[in-house]
């Protein structure tokens, strides 16, 4: 069951991932948020925006901004097989100061399999898959015989 889904955008994106966490809040609220800081306030104030005052209990865990370890703190959170669904909304038309941790971000993501949406059409049919639902394991590759190397 997928429980706990990680919400990211770069500043360009962060328009489209609240309009995309609008259109879908309903599919989000029984789920644990973990976001990078700014992307974590913007999306707070659009679901708050769209529940009855006072009605707004969701769990929503805000890490540090990604510039400033946010990345590398959601990373360590997949390693340690806390996040079941990442959306990161990267922005391919600017370099960020933080390249090296958006690479690393994406590749633990991939190394522990964890269903990954970089774009709004791939996060569309994340949340409205039937796995969404399910109790979908990611299977995960046996590195065992890599720890067991000759060093
Ligand atoms: P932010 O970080 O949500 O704090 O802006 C996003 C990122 O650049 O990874």
């Amino acid at each position: 069951m997928i429980k706990t889904i990680a919400l990211v955008a770069h500043d360009n994106r962060k328009k489209d991932l609240i309009e995309w966490v609008e259109y879908n809040y309903k599919r989000l609220l029984n789920k644990k948020l973990v976001c990078t800081g700014t992307s974590g306030k913007l999306i707070r104030q659009a679901l708050e925006k769209n529940l009855p005052e006072g009605k707004f209990t969701q769990e929503i865990v805000l890490l540090k901004s990604g510039p400033l370890g946010g990345d590398q703190q959601l990373g360590a959170m997949i390693s340690e097989g806390k996040i079941d669904l990442l959306i990161f909304l990267w922005d391919p038309m600017q370099p960020q100061p933080h390249d090296v941790d958006v690479k690393a971000l994406l590749r633990i993501a991939v190394m522990y399999n964890v269903p990954t949406a970089n774009n709004r059409s791939t996060a569309d049919f994340l949340i409205t898959s039937k796995l969404y639902h399910s109790d979908y394991k990611p299977i995960l590759i046996d590195y065992s015989s890599y720890l067991n190397r000759n060093v």
